[in-house]
């Protein structure tokens, strides 16, 4: 039996091409990244990451080096389930959300994607897929562009078949109206056209700018108000006329289930790098699965289109290039607007080396 006997822990920093800002208008000029390498003692190595937007990647590269990794080690990747739970439990005080779930997540997407390896399977085949491909959706439509740059970021994603736009919205409930309408020009009266608000608004303001959206069809509307609030979110859900997606900010299945049972979402947004890695999100499949919800996994659609595969109300997954092309020497292929999961063992994703050299933060 071949057990864990290596953990390698790398903090990269990645600098953004173009100068954006958030829905609160502050800067998002560096992606922090932490990637997890699990060796076993058969000499296989398994590949896990995540990454955070705004800052903290350090204290999930000091987390894991100082909670987990002690735990990993000597674990057997064949009971993944009994790892999860024993980091789960060691981090119960201080963790459950937030930094310890990032860690766990890139290190359980390490040990699922050794797991794969060594039954010589792409992860989605290991998993038990129940398709080959999931169609994919187009963010990056920022509040900091110009209208003009709105429209060519969205026509990028018509041009390719993209199955819909999505723009973020900040504080000026007009100025969101008038991008809302540009998108919707340029994907035509039969394109998808999605809003995230990023935690933006409250009850109030989201009621008003779900009044003066009303006849632009729009498709969701992502995180109106604080991720919290669920008693609002299932307020606003059914009272507004558009369809309200969250979950990017939750974590866990205990987290997901309190959004079903709130009947807070119509589409649930897990991700795979933040709820606790795959063994984790494919709960979480199971429960929008038993509810019925939709399900639109939050960015890194590399990763998520192998897991999306495996769940029977997954939707689509969100596209957009926080990595630049060459971070990676492998990942899949976009054709025709879906991610085709491909037949490479694993993840199907691989972080090329010089990355981890290029990006690394410290020595
Ligand atoms: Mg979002």
């Amino acid at each position: 039996m071949a057990v864990i006997d290596q953990v390698e822990v790398h903090h990269l920093a990645v600098p953004q091409p173009h100068p954006i800002r958030s829905s609160y208008g502050s800067a998002l000029d560096v992606l922090g990244v932490v990637v997890v390498h699990v060796r076993d003692t058969d000499g296989r190595v398994g590949e896990g990451w995540t990454y955070v937007i705004g800052g903290g990647a350090e204290s999930v590269a000091s987390f894991l080096r100082t909670e987990l990794v002690p735990l990993v080690v000597g674990a057997d990747p064949a009971r993944v389930r009994d790892l999860w739970q024993r980091m789960f439990m060691h981090a119960l005080s201080r963790g459950r959300k937030g930094v310890a779930m990032y860690a766990l997540s890139a290190v359980d997407i390490a040990v699922w994607d050794l797991r794969a390896r060594t039954a010589e399977q792409p992860l989605h085949a290991h998993l038990g897929s129940v398709a080959t491909s999931v169609p994919v959706y187009g963010d990056g439509c920022w509040v900091s562009m110009t209208h003009d740059e709105l429209r060519a970021a969205a026509q990028s994603y018509v041009d390719r078949d993209f199955w819909g736009v999505k723009l973020k919205v900040g504080a000026d409930l007009d100025d969101a109206v008038r991008r809302v309408e540009v998108v919707r020009d340029v994907v035509g009266p039969s394109g998808r056209v999605m809003i995230d608000a990023n935690q933006r608004y409250d009850l109030l303001t989201t009621r008003r700018f779900d009044a003066a959206i009303r006849d632009l069809d729009v498709t969701w509307l992502e995180e109106p108000i604080l991720a919290d609030s669920l008693h609002d979110y299932a307020r606003l859900r059914g009272t507004v006329g558009v369809p309200i997606a969250a979950g990017e900010n939750e974590y866990s299945r205990y987290g997901f289930r309190e959004l079903l049972e709130h009947e807070a979402v119509d589409v649930l947004q897990p991700d795979v790098h933040r709820v606790g890695g795959v063994t984790e999100l494919m709960r979480i499949l199971a429960l929008a699965d038993t509810w019925n919800v939709p399900v639109a996994p939050h960015t890194s659609w590399e990763l998520h289109s192998q897991l999306a595969c495996c769940g029977t109300t997954a939707l689509v997954v969100e596209y957009y290039e926080w990595l630049p092309e060459d971070f990676f020497a492998v990942r899949p292929q976009i054709v025709d607007g879906s991610v085709l999961v491909s037949d490479v063992v694993g993840t199907g994703t691989s972080i090329d080396p010089a990355s981890l050299e290029r990006y690394r933060v410290g020595s």
